[in-house]
């Protein structure tokens, strides 16, 4: 019978977890007498029969003896689900305003150019929100302006922002700028300061090292020029995040770096490591799983918040997961300048139009989101984190193995090794960690 119970020691502790759900326990190392580590994974365990009762009613309380991937996990994006129940799902709508940018980067995502005249209106963007909202019903939404860069249409996002207040005026909404701060103009500085907008700026390291790889097109210094800007967003209290991907060029710089954002107010930053890009750009080796547990500590004892996709199968110890690997794939609709919608920012194929938005969560390309959950993904049954992190991201496993359903192996070592020391770390500082 499948096993979702997975254990980690640490000095005189044991913290036994629900890998597919989350929820767990730390117990004093005596507990070890009744597990058997005769898995694959030595980190998945089993009760032996000799388990005193009251042990296993406990265990069985907080749901670490469960055998089976959850409701919660089997009612989320589904096949079987109908096209109303698909639609409610979505909780997040990207527009992808645009291909161009006003800057030129090595491992840029985006097939840009910079003088495509292609970009999204403002009324395809306010039909889109429309009528993913009318499908789904939810009374919530985020809505998050990308590109490119989406500031070089600054006049659209506050137009479509002006809409949803006015003519969507019974919904709630939270919007999402993603940007690289390279041009601020007096509407941006008008809409960062509501309090239910966020920047997400993109910044990478140290001036010496993010100037070779990010150039601006505009300035002088990529790094100058979105570190000045910084200082004027935080003077006016605007809620941001700080954006880095890690790369094999970055990743030994990272605490200067941090040292630099805490100097100049920043107070959260995520680390997202380089990902549908090759083992020259980024190796998820030993050494990064040390680097960023180390930028971690020291964010956590220098007040930045240090966070990353890195963290979430961690997280999903205390939150719970519903089976997938991060918010986007099946949350989330990703509408392009080409009028194209796609099922999350790194999918390369379409599943569907604008022309032909109801036929969106009826087709093949939309089912097949619902059967990549966790429980489902054969290379994972073994894994002590299996539920938790629901076989990393989907579209650079489909990139790197061309099997939508496979796994990006190299990650592998990567997630199991950082969530183990990021779970003894708090074992040893009993933080958030149940004793029972
Ligand atoms: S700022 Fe972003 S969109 Fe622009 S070139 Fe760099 S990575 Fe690409
Ligand atoms: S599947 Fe991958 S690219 Fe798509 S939203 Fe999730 S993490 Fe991002
Ligand atoms: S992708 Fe790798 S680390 Fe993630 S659940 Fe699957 S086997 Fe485990």
């Amino acid at each position: 019978m499948t096993n979702y119970m997975s254990c980690i020691e640490e000095r005189d502790h044991v913290f036994l977890f629900n890998s597919m759900v989350g929820g767990g326990i730390v117990f004093d190392r005596a507990i070890m007498q009744y597990l058997d580590h005769s898995a694959q994974d030595y980190r998945c365990v089993y009760l032996k029969n000799s388990c005193p009762e009251g042990v296993k009613k406990l265990l069985f309380e907080k749901g670490l003896l469960n055998t089976y991937p959850s409701r919660r996990i089997n009612e989320t994006v589904s096949e079987t689900n109908t096209d109303k129940e698909k639609a409610k799902m979505i909780g997040s709508l990207r527009l992808t305003l645009t291909n161009n940018c006003n800057c030129v980067c090595e491992y840029c995502y985006v097939d840009r150019e910079y003088h495509d005249k292609n970009f999204l209106s403002e009324k395809d963007s306010c039909y889109f929100i429309e009528r993913i909202i009318k499908m789904g019903g939810n009374s919530k939404y985020v809505i998050r302006f990308f590109g490119g860069e989406p500031m070089l249409y600054m006049d659209t996002i506050s137009n479509v922002i002006k809409y949803c207040n006015e003519k969507l005026n019974d919904m709630s909404f939270e919007y999402i700028i993603n940007t690289n701060l390279q041009t601020v103009t007096n509407s941006f500085f008008e809409i960062v300061t509501k309090p239910n907008v966020k920047v997400v700026v993109s910044l990478d390291s140290v001036k010496e090292i993010n100037d070779v790889y990010r150039r601006s097109l505009v300035a002088d210094s990529y790094y100058d020029t979105t570190v000045a800007n910084l200082r004027k967003i935080t003077k006016e209290n605007a809620n941001y995040v700080v954006a880095a991907v890690v790369t094999n060029m970055n990743r030994k710089s990272i605490q200067q770096f941090l040292e630099l954002l805490v100097k100049n107010g920043v107070k959260n930053v995520g680390l997202n490591c380089a990902r549908m890009s090759g083992e020259d750009i980024l190796s998820f080796d030993e050494e990064l799983v040390n680097d960023l547990y180390s930028a971690y500590i020291w964010g956590v004892n220098n007040g930045i918040n240090v966070s990353g996709y890195w963290m979430l199968p961690f997280e999903r110890i205390f939150t719970g997961s519903d089976g997938f690997y991060c918010g986007g794939l099946g949350f989330e609709l990703d509408l392009r300048p080409d009028r194209k919608i796609y099922s999350c920012v790194g999918a390369k194929k379409p599943i569907g139009s604008l022309d032909k938005i109801e036929e969106i969560f009826s087709g093949d390309d939309y089912r097949r989101i619902g059967q990549r959950k966790a429980g489902n993904i054969k290379e994972c049954s073994d894994c002590y984190i299996n539920g938790l992190c629901a076989g990393e991201c989907a579209c650079n496993a489909e990139y790197k193995t061309g099997n939508y359903w496979g796994i990006d192996k190299n990650q592998c070592f990567f997630h199991q090794s950082l969530t183990e020391k990021l779970i003894k770390y708090h074992i040893l500082s009993a933080d958030r960690i149940e004793h029972g």
